[in-house]
């Protein structure tokens, strides 16, 4: 089998330094074990944070180890009766993540069959960790209320629709911002935003935000950091909520860039400002996935991937998201 470990840790934008393919061989698979291939691979930001060793709420990669990362696999042989050759897995049960490797050995005790009723991939995206990340950051830390402004920063990625798409169920009014004129045509033709700003076509943010939005901000879903939540920032309404789920411009700066200082706006407008893991609604999941499953089904929430094909091509693809090649989910099919 192939598998791809973390070779060093990257300072600044991961390089072809960070990766190493590596052939190895599994044993069979014991009593109570299962042999699956990965099928489909999530690629998501938060895997350059495990690149570093610093304290977080998930422990880092280690150095010349696999690195590893949501999925669905194929179960190809199994020693546990609850699995047959052939059936969808995902891990469960304390487990989040697949090795990078063409296959690997699971307990049947960390797997859990997927229902075949929906697409699979929409199980890394819609109806997966982003899908849930979008509710509850936007409903339980945004609380939106009908007739209210929600601007979406990394609109066009697999958060960013789904937020935009709830705001909308909600009743609000809904801008997007994106990085280039398909991204943000495709928010407003396709996924009913009502307005979208191209940030890499825009030298006035600020100005741009307040077209956009005339009424002001109530609800910014920060998806990137940096510049374009400066910007966003002289926008905000009385009481305005921010839900502080990712900072993606920054992940990659060696030194953390100084904005604007924002506490006089926080202050001045009793701002809520709140970062997240989604971890933190575990306990919640089931109530996030039935409502997204509705919303899928009765067709008011569509999706979008960017299916990358090829094994090898997994750190492609995650550096890919560092400069928005995807249109929603960044999947590998391997
Ligand atoms: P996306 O599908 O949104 O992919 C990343 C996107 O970020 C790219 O497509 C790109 O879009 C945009 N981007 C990249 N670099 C920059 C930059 N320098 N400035 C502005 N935009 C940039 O990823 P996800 O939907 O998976 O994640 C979105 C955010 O949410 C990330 O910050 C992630 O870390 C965070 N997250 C947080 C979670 C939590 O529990 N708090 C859980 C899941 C995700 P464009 O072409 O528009 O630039």
């Amino acid at each position: 089998i192939q598998q791809i470990l973390l070779n060093d840790r990257p300072k600044g934008m991961p390089s072809s330094d960070t990766f190493k393919t590596v052939s190895a061989e599994l044993p069979a698979p014991v009593e109570g074990e299962v042999l699956v291939k990965p099928v489909y691979f999530s690629v998501d930001p938060y895997l350059r944070g495990r690149m570093q060793d610093e304290k977080s709420y998930i422990p880092p990669f280690k150095i010349q180890e696999p690195i590893e990362s949501g999925g669905v696999a194929a179960v190809v042989e199994s020693k546990d009766t609850r699995f047959r050759e052939g059936d969808l897995v995902m891990p469960s049960n304390g487990k989040n993540f697949f090795p990078w490797a063409t296959a690997c050995i699971f307990s049947g005790d960390h797997l859990r069959k997927i229902d075949s009723s929906i697409p699979p991939t929409y199980y890394l995206g819609v109806m997966g960790m982003p899908g849930l990340t979008a509710y509850f950051g936007l409903m339980d830390i945004g609380k939106p209320k009908a007739g209210e402004t929600v601007v979406i920063s990394g609109a066009a990625g697999a958060v960013g629709l789904v937020t935009g798409q709830i705001a909308k169920i909600q009743g609000c009014r809904v801008v997007g911002i994106a990085g280039g004129a398909e991204k943000v045509q495709m928010l407003t033709d396709e996924f009913n935003f009502d307005a979208a700003i191209d940030y890499k076509n825009n030298p006035d943010m600020t100005a741009a935000i307040g077209a956009a939005c005339p009424n002001g901000v109530d609800i910014y879903y920060d998806n990137v950091g940096g510049e374009i939540s400066d910007a966003v920032m002289y926008h905000l309404n009385p009481f305005a909520r921010i839900p502080v789920c990712g900072q993606i411009a920054l992940y990659n700066s060696t030194e953390i860039p100084m904005g604007p200082r924002v506490q006089p706006t926080l202050i001045k407008f009793s701002v809520l400002m709140q970062g997240f893991t989604i971890g933190n609604y575990a306990a919640r999941y089931q109530e996030g996935i039935k409502q997204l499953g509705e919303w899928v089904k009765t067709g008011k929430i569509k999706f979008t991937e960017t299916i990358v094909e090829g094994f090898d091509q997994l750190p492609t693809a995650l550096l890919g998201l560092f400069s928005g090649k995807n249109s929603g989910k960044m999947i590998v099919k391997v």
